[in-house]
């Protein structure tokens, strides 16, 4: 693998950029391995990586439908912060944080990682209440979060209408500093690249259509639309197919699949600093380096599996956006798409275990997994590699449903991105 390194890019421009060689090869399967990830995306390819890098287990197949990325990792809004209500999730996503902050250099591949501020509104009393009591918790769990009056986050986000006449005003915000943003396409090729110098096979256009278990009930390896791949050990990582996955191996899992939208603008010069999130009118908004303005929506109100939303919900996002951030009403928008994201009732993942012998998931994360990229796939390898799970995910259990211990982010934020 060639080290991205100022040197390396001089040499290679002295060439015009002709001479770079294949960033990972595109494996065929192999008749077994001794351990298989479903899906390409973000949390995939990071499992792979971390099972190879970390507990040395190289022998490790990626097995993807489509093309890598092309998932939700890749249709994704990239909004990246850990300031969540309850205990357990604080841990998850200030974990994934923590490894956000030194991936770019772990990986040897620029993920962008932007800590511009992530800045949540508050319309109402009910918000100011509910995001000063994430406020207080968020500082018992070491995870910074602070408030701010309107003025303050008007001088955080100048494009920021504050008029308290407004449609929907502004009370103050919740500014985690730590939060922002990262380029999504980079973190599945950063990973893939990486994983794939440790000796990870990753193989494309090849769907899952089977999970084989033997007389014990354990796994022995998937039906694919390249034939049988055995392995002992299979890691799901499929976002909003998860439960057809599972249903392969007999489990019935508690999840809905919705189509989540996003959008984004033409691009105009640098002028939205940090990323701003409304979550009770379901509008959220940040500016990527090409300089379009990234807006994300709700999912949508019907299950479906198409990678596309209903128009009214755009319309409403829309409107939103024109009321909170008036510069912008002229704006045209570019395009618009959607994915197919994993919606458990509790609105937080299932990251352990199943209860068929070496089958581990990693699914749930709904419409706010991106974040949760590398702690997510470093947990799954954990469990993978020991048979149990990390004490950060132990919650995170299917069994929940069953007793009642759950995890209620919903209940809590509304919403999850
Ligand atoms: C519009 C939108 C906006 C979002 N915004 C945010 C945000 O701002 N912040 C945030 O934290 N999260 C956000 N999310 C959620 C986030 O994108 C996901 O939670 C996260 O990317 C999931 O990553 P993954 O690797 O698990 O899934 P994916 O990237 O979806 O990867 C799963 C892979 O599994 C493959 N697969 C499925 N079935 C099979 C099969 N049978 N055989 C083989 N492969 C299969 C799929 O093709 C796919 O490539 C958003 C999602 C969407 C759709």
């Amino acid at each position: 693998m060639v080290k991205f390194s100022a040197l390396s890019l001089f040499a290679k421009a002295l060439g015009h950029h002709k001479a770079w060689p294949e960033q990972w090869p595109d494996a065929a399967p192999k008749k077994s391995y001794d351990v298989i990830i479903v899906g390409a995306g973000g949390h995939g390819l990071g499992a792979a990586y971390y099972l190879a890098k970390k507990h040395g287990i190289t022998n490790v197949a990626v097995i993807e439908k489509g093309w890598l990325g092309g998932g939700n990792t890749g249709r994704n809004t990239t909004i990246i912060r850990s300031n969540y209500l309850y205990d357990e999730s604080a841990h998850l996503y200030d974990h994934s944080v923590k490894l956000w902050d030194g991936l770019s250099q772990d990986l040897n591949y620029n993920v962008m990682y932007s800590k511009r501020g992530v800045l949540m509104l508050a319309h109402n009393v009910h918000d100011v209440q509910s995001f000063k009591r994430h406020i207080h918790a968020n500082r018992l769990n070491g995870v910074d979060n602070e408030w701010l009056t309107p003025e303050e986050a008007k001088e955080y986000c100048p494009p920021l209408s504050i008029d308290p006449a407004a449609r929907y005003p502004v009370l103050g915000a919740a500014l985690q500093r730590r939060g922002g943003t990262a380029r999504h396409d980079s973190v599945a090729w950063g990973y893939a690249r990486a994983a794939a110098a440790l000796g990870v096979d990753i193989i494309q256009n090849c769907a899952v259509t089977g999970i084989r278990r033997g007389a014990d009930g354990a796994v022995q390896g998937v039906e694919t639309q390249r034939g049988f791949i055995g392995a002992k050990k299979i890691g799901v990582s499929a976002a909003g197919n998860s439960s057809l996955i599972m249903k392969m191996a007999g489990l019935d899992f508690p999840l809905e699949s919705y189509p989540l939208q996003a959008l984004v603008s033409e691009p105009v010069k640098p002028v939205f600093p940090c990323v701003v999130m409304s979550n009770t009118v379901h509008a959220y908004m940040s500016q990527s380096d090409k300089g379009e303005l990234v807006i994300g929506a709700g999912t949508d109100q019907y299950v479906s599996y198409s990678q596309r939303g209903a128009s009214h919900i755009i319309e409403h996002n829309i409107a939103a956006i024109c009321e909170i951030f008036p510069i912008f009403r002229r704006m045209r928008m570019l395009r618009s798409w959607a994915g197919t994201v994993d919606v458990t009732p509790d609105r937080s993942a299932i990251l352990g275990k199943t209860p068929v012998k070496g089958l581990y998931v990693n699914c749930g994360w709904g419409t706010g997994g991106f974040k949760a990229t590398p702690g997510a796939a470093d947990l799954l390898a954990w469990t993978i590699a020991k048979d149990e799970p990390h004490r950060i995910n132990a919650p995170f259990t299917l069994e929940r449903f069953r007793n009642g211990r759950l995890i209620d982010e919903a209940a809590a934020a509304a919403v999850a991105h």
